[in-house]
């Protein structure tokens, strides 16, 4: 017998992936607090993007079809791997499917173990809210008060909330080209207590507003904003343009002010920056929040924050997920990796004996 069989002779390594489903997340968050997790996810962000330059990054990996587009999305230091899975197909509501679902998985780069596979919908809305936020505080006139929000489907509560307590906007404009999605906006703003007036068109919604953001979801090179609807100083915060061909701002609107990113080299081809050519200067956020390149430089000057979701952002997402369920004593384990006596003896593993000797069972022999 060789050393190496010796060594894991008898001693099956139970492999525990902690495991957060969709309700435990919400349970999670009711417990903490929506204003806490939000500040929680904000401040896991702005400690990745400080350290930037740890980070194995590539623009995330995307498959397209004619209704909407799946991608994979991962990143990694020295320690942890993350990916997630996420889709986007706008007409989704048809089937009463959100447009946006998600998940993903931490893992451990040493053995590449999975450490925990956790929902990522519900994640991914807080954490593109957190990082939205993030990015504004860096960009948007300081004592900024109204917000208008064009767009009011999955995303639009998470991102007052996070615009509310992060910033402290105080009044949302609303628009959205279906009705019903901005009742279903205002009947949740109002149950917790923010304040919000609809209009029927972005013009109207956006005018004397001192952030806009755009979080709406159509497969095309839209135009929500239009330069002549910029007013100076207004920060844009354009949340919905994150794939090729699915643009909100008109590219004049791009030319207004300093445009900022998350990583450039995936902004490029996904973000409303897609329009604009290869040489339209950009900066990623990151450099703004060290310090290392200026933000906003005048009260006048409009800012524009081209959102559209990096990997690190869910990397931190996902810490901050498994740490929350850790204190709150609410993580769960499953079983996703068989656990071996001997590692080399997988096949063994499926006569659901995982000493040495593992017979063969039965149907597996029948069947070779
Ligand atoms: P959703 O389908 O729930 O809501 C989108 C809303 O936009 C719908 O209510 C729709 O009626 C509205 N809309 C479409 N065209 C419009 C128009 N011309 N004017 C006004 N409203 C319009 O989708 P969601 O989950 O809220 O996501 C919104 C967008 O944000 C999607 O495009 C999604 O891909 C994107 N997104 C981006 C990030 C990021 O990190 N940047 C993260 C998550 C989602």
């Amino acid at each position: 017998m060789s050393n190496h069989t010796r060594l894991h002779k008898d001693t099956a390594r139970r492999v525990n992936t902690r495991y957060l489903s969709a309700e435990r997340v919400a349970e999670i968050i009711n417990r903490k607090g929506i204003a806490e997790c939000l500040a929680g996810v904000a401040s896991y962000i702005t400690q990745d993007f400080l350290r930037w330059t740890d980070f194995d990054k590539c623009p995330r990996m995307a498959n397209h079809s004619e209704v909407g587009v799946i991608e994979l999305m991962p990143v990694s230091d020295a320690r942890s791997y993350a990916f997630k899975y996420v889709n986007g197909h706008p007409s989704n509501y048809r089937y009463n499917l959100p447009t946006v679902m998600a998940f993903g998985v931490l893992a451990d780069v040493a053995t590449g173990t999975p450490e925990l596979i956790s929902e990522l919908t519900i994640t991914t809305a807080i954490r593109t809210a957190a990082m939205s936020a993030v990015a504004a505080r860096a960009l948007a006139r300081p004592g900024s008060k109204t917000m208008a929000l064009i767009g009011n489907g999955a995303q639009s509560e998470f991102q007052a909330l996070a615009f509310h307590h992060l910033l402290g906007i105080e009044m949302f404009h609303l628009f959205d080209i279906d009705a019903g999605a901005t009742d279903k906006l205002v009947a949740n703003l109002n149950r917790l207590g923010l304040g919000s007036r609809r209009f029927d068109s972005t013009r109207e919604a956006v005018t004397g507003c001192h952030i806009v953001t755009t979080v709406t979801a159509d497969k095309t090179n839209a135009t929500i904003l239009t330069p002549e609807m910029i007013e100076p100083g207004m920060h844009i915060n354009g949340v919905g343009g994150d794939c090729p061909g699915k643009t909100e701002l008109h590219a004049d609107v791009l030319r207004l002010g300093p445009v900022f990113c998350e990583f450039e080299p995936q902004s490029r081809i996904e973000g409303d920056m897609q329009q604009m050519p290869a040489d339209f200067p950009v900066t990623e956020i990151w450099q703004v929040l060290s310090g290392q390149a200026t933000g906003r430089t005048s009260p006048e000057q409009v800012t524009i924050y081209d959102s559209v979701g990096f990997a690190l952002e869910d990397y931190s997402a996902l810490r901050y997920m498994r740490d929350v369920a850790a204190e709150l004593k609410m993580t769960e384990t499953i079983s996703l990796i068989p656990a071996l006596a001997n590692p080399k003896n997988l096949f063994g593993f499926l006569g659901g004996n995982r000493g040495e000797q593992t017979p063969v069972p039965a149907e597996v022999a029948l069947a070779a």
